[in-house]
């Protein structure tokens, strides 16, 4: 499973960094950043909940 986020939808809320803190966080800028593009078979719950809890559907998991 990978990880993506479509950088002109992001708006920098970080409820998905919340959800995910070992795969993505916040810079201080504000700008998303995704630690680890491939997510470990163990983090998958984490991952999908991030996607579910951002409002404008920034990420995607393939
Ligand atoms: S929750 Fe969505 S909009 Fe907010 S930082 Fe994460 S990807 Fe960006």
């Amino acid at each position: 499973m990978r990880v993506s986020v479509d950088r002109d939808r992001c708006e920098g809320y970080g409820l998905c960094a919340e959800e995910a803190s070992h795969l993505m966080h916040l810079d201080d800028d504000g700008e998303l950043v995704l630690d680890r593009a491939e997510v470990p078979p163990e983090s998958s719950d984490a991952v999908e909940a991030a996607v579910r809890v951002c409002p404008v559907a920034a990420l995607k998991v393939s």
